[in-house]
């Protein structure tokens, strides 16, 4: 791979946050930036020196798009397979397209998970309802998940033998939409591993994230994870064969379950900057967005290392609705509420229910309080990390 080095125009297909904050971290680097995405205000778009607005599936824009780019990264998985190939005629794409194929469609990453040797949860593909009662008696209770578009819940659906399969999924599958069959894993946390790799084959993951989902959406992450050093080492060896197996060049979180026994199941890949690694924006040595950036364009990976213990909460767009009104958060009153607590906001301009605006971070004082747990655990002298994000978001 060539390196591309500061003062390069780095593009990035998809403008939103993760995007944006790519582009800061890039900007802070020294890089140029082109985005291409559909809406003119989507937030990256201010911070670029080119905005090429298209729909995704506009070969020609796409072009054009590359033609402004030494190297192109993405912020989403649901890119047109085209668009990728025409950009990749003109310009570098990392991690590659072959990479995004393979883990936007949770049947094909599972798949190419397995082959690696990783524990994913048993599944199955759903090809006609009456399949559901067969799988049922062969799985036990599962989930039903679209096999690609799905994000945050959306397209998912609990079954069990007790309970009628829902006439939405009947509908969905009997109109074509394809869906996997997972078996539901007994898990005590929910983990997750960022691995960084370049093309010279240099590896760095991060400690383990512990994640707290809210209505199927990231609502905190607790760093480091409340789990033994085994399983937090083990977890970041899983992360470095598969990004070893896949040739990633770029960022990648992989997603796990740890069970009562410490097993851990792979339950999906994303490869790209995650919500779970906000978290290294204030509590890292570098930061998910610098590290995905060092990674596309060749430059050394920083070191992970975190510097202090550190929790992150999520602002979902229903913070921007008071009594069913549209009010602005009083953002001054959360950062009263601890001076160590950090604002990071998208700049989307039109709040909904659900949609991510926004979160806060928080870093302990001292690394006393190494035991934070999901409990609270924290020493007499300071609130824990996740205390300070909870408090601070309550007064919003
Ligand atoms: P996903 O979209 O695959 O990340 O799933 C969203 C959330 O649903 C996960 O974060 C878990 O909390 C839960 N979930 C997904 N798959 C399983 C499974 N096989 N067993 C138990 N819980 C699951």
């Amino acid at each position: 791979m060539k390196f591309i080095p500061p003062g390069k125009t780095i593009g990035i297909v998809g403008a939103g946050q993760l995007g944006r904050m790519s582009a800061i971290a890039a900007r802070q680097l020294g890089y140029r930036l082109a985005v291409f995405d559909q809406d003119a205000e989507a937030p990256t778009a201010c911070i670029a020196d080119h905005v090429v607005v298209a729909p995704l599936d506009d070969l020609d824009a796409a072009r054009k798009f590359a033609r402004l780019c030494d190297v192109v990264t993405f912020e989403f998985e649901n890119i047109p397979a085209d668009t990728l190939r025409g950009i990749q005629e003109i310009t570098p794409v990392h991690p590659s397209p072959e990479i995004l194929h393979t883990t936007r469609h949770r049947i094909r990453e599972k798949n190419a998970l397995t082959n690696i040797g990783v524990a994913v949860a048993p599944y199955a593909s759903i090809n006609e309802p009456a399949d559901i009662h067969a799988l049922l008696e062969r799985f036990g209770p599962g989930i039903a998940k679209t096999c690609e578009l799905g994000y945050d819940g959306k397209g998912q659906f609990r079954l069990s033998t007790q309970n009628a399969i829902p006439a939405e999924l009947i509908r969905s599958i009997e109109q074509g939409t394809e869906f996997v069959f997972e078996q539901l894993v007994p898990f005590e946390h929910e983990i997750s591993v960022i691995v960084a790799r370049n093309d010279r084959g240099d590896i760095q993951t991060y400690e383990p994230f512990e994640n707290v989902h809210t209505n199927h959406i990231l609502d905190l992450t607790i760093w480091p994870a409340s789990v033994s050093q085994q399983i937090q080492t083990t977890a970041r060896s899983i992360a470095t064969s598969i990004a070893e197996r896949l040739d990633l060049v770029g960022l990648m979180c992989v997603e796990m379950f740890v069970k009562a026994q410490g097993e851990l199941i792979v339950n999906e890949l994303a490869p790209r900057p995650h919500n779970s690694g906000h978290i290294t924006m204030d509590a890292a040595v570098t930061g998910q967005f610098e590290q995905h950036i060092r990674a596309v364009t060749g430059l050394p990976l920083g070191s992970t290392g975190r510097s202090l213990p550190a929790a992150m909460a999520n602002l979902l767009g229903d913070l921007w609705f008071k009594n069913g009104k549209l009010t602005e958060p009083d953002f001054a009153a959360a950062l009263s509420s601890d001076s160590r607590v950090k604002l990071h906001l998208y700049g989307k301009s039109s709040p909904r229910p659900g949609r991510k605006m926004g979160h806060l971070n928080a870093t302990s004082d001292s690394t006393t309080s190494d035991s934070v747990t999901l409990n609270n655990v924290a020493s007499d002298r300071e609130m824990s990390p996740m205390d300070s994000v909870i408090e601070a978001r309550k007064r919003l």
